[in-house]
């Protein structure tokens, strides 16, 4: 099916309005410290937790206070290109907060009090609203971009699902998956046997693979790397999770995974920051238990922007870690970058083995626009491939587009807004297909791997899909074909 063919969009308010995460189970509620779903007194309850919120963030009530309803945010937004449904603008999801905000917190209302104010708009048709909309958005931050005052939306989807939470409205999936990191530290709920077996069975597939001997250790003390991988890997993206031990492998580099804390990406943050705290406090709980010399952060969209920008706040800061060489989180990127700057992979690196791929680099949201790296994947791909190619403009650098998968949105049943989000990056990699001829998409976010591996086949774009140490390891150390395997 052409680009060109593809659905338009519905363009009516409410359109996507039925699609909702499933709730969570009440003894998930209950383990994770929650009320259960709409308690009696649940108006109260919300109206306390929107209070505390705006007492906290003064970053929330500018971005509710400050929109003047210009409109330059709209086309920003990959769900409302995707669903046409104005309620998924940015200014119309954060106006479901400002609803309330106005009629109980701006500074009219406590002028006013209740005296001349329009009836109580706070009932279930708001709540359903809210449980849809606020989990129709990747908090991928594109808006903030387009908005002449620069209102980042974001801050008001997160600060409504911590809403939310306190009255038990959260979505099953990151429930379980934070239960799942507090019970084994992965959101899959892996024990550590099985962690440790799938790291022995790569040991096997790697010198299967390419002739060499690679070490995949787990929970080894004092390495030179402690890797907290992405959720995907090291099993459905285990081409990339091998380009890091190949890297580590040529570097003469010693690395580890802890099973106490083996995922980059924090669900934490979409229940509340008690919750994102505590995930984020195991990364400084498994670096004591390991005594690394850096922590180093996989190919993970949110994992590596969450421990970047919020790290300190959440783990309580590296600096009294003597062991600790960088006393800051490195991206695998970063290290690899500087690996390759120093020569570590000199007369070991060929780009040859890559011939024939013409990939297009699709660069995630929370890499582009919260997580400071932009030149080193570049520094990376063109070491690693003969030609690769940039997003055609404008769709590129901050301006990225969204996969329409991250933020929490990664149930099976919001498939179909998930495809309604990617479909404006689908259009610009079909572009990119006819008039440069690529043939792959390498990207370094696990989550973007795993909705455009899904997503464009959906769309029958033929292209497939890598992550950028994918392509490095194999210019490192190259599969071999499955017949010259012993
Ligand atoms: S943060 Fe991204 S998904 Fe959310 S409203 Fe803004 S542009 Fe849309
Ligand atoms: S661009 Fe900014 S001010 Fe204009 S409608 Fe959107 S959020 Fe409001």
């Amino acid at each position: 099916m052409a680009a060109e063919s593809w659905p338009a969009p519905a363009m009516a308010l409410g359109a996507s309005a039925d699609q909702a995460c499933l709730p969570a189970q009440a003894n998930d509620l209950e383990a994770l410290g929650l009320p259960e779903a709409l308690p009696p007194d649940w108006r109260q309850r919300l109206l306390g937790a929107f209070g505390q919120a705006l007492e906290g963030q003064r970053g929330l009530r500018q971005a509710l206070e400050a929109c003047v309803g210009c409109g330059a945010c709209h086309q920003s937004c990959s769900f409302h290109l995707g669903t046409g449904d104005p309620h998924n603008t940015p200014q119309g999801r954060a106006d479901l907060a400002r609803r309330l905000y106005r009629r109980h917190f701006s500074p009219r209302a406590r002028l006013l009090g209740r005296w001349g104010q329009p009836r109580d708009i706070l009932d279930e048709d708001l709540l359903g609203l809210w449980r849809a909309y606020f989990w129709q958005c990747t908090l991928c931050r594109r808006c903030t971009l387009f908005c002449p005052l620069g209102i980042d939306t974001s801050l008001v989807t997160r600060a409504c699902r911590h809403i939310l939470a306190q009255v038990g409205q959260v979505p099953g999936h990151v429930a379980r998956e934070f239960l799942g990191i507090l019970g084994s530290g992965n959101g899959q709920g892996l024990p550590p046997a099985a962690w440790t077996a799938r790291h022995q069975a790569l040991e096997e597939e790697l010198l299967r693979e390419t002739g060499q001997a690679m070490a995949c250790p787990v929970d080894e003390q004092g390495a030179d790397v402690l890797l907290i991988p992405s959720p995907q890997e090291p099993f459905s993206q285990s081409a990339t999770y091998k380009g890091y031990a190949k890297v580590f492998h040529a570097a003469g580099l010693s690395w580890t995974t802890s099973t106490y804390l083996n995922q980059a990406s924090n669900p934490g943050l979409w229940l509340g920051p008690r919750q994102a705290a505590l995930v984020g406090r195991r990364v400084l709980e498994a670096t004591r238990l390991l005594k690394p010399r850096h922590i180093v952060v996989a190919e993970s969209g949110q994992g590596w922007a969450v421990l970047r920008n919020l790290g300190a706040v959440l783990a309580g800061g590296l600096a009294g870690e003597k062991y600790l060489k960088a006393k800051e989180p490195l991206h695998i990127c970063q290290l690899s970058s500087r690996l390759l700057k120093e020569g570590a992979f000199a007369g070991v690196l060929r780009p040859q083995a890559l011939q024939g791929v013409k990939p297009v680099f699709h660069e995630p949201c929370q890499v582009a626009r919260s997580g400071g790296l932009g030149q080193e994947p570049r520094r990376l791909l063109k070491a690693a491939c003969l030609g690769w190619l940039e997003m055609p403009k404008p769709v590129g650098g901050p301006l990225t587009l969204c996969c329409g998968a991250g933020g929490g949105l990664n149930a099976p049943e919001l498939y179909q807004v998930r495809l309604a989000g990617l479909m404006p990056l689908a259009r610009a990699l079909a572009q990119a297909q006819r008039r440069q001829g690529c043939t792959a998409v390498v990207t370094m976010c696990a989550t973007c791997q795993d909705q455009l591996g899904e997503g464009l086949a959906h769309f029958g774009l033929g292209l497939t899909v890598h992550g950028v140490h994918e392509f490095l390891g194999q210019a490192l150390y190259p599969s071999r074909p499955a017949e010259a395997r012993p």
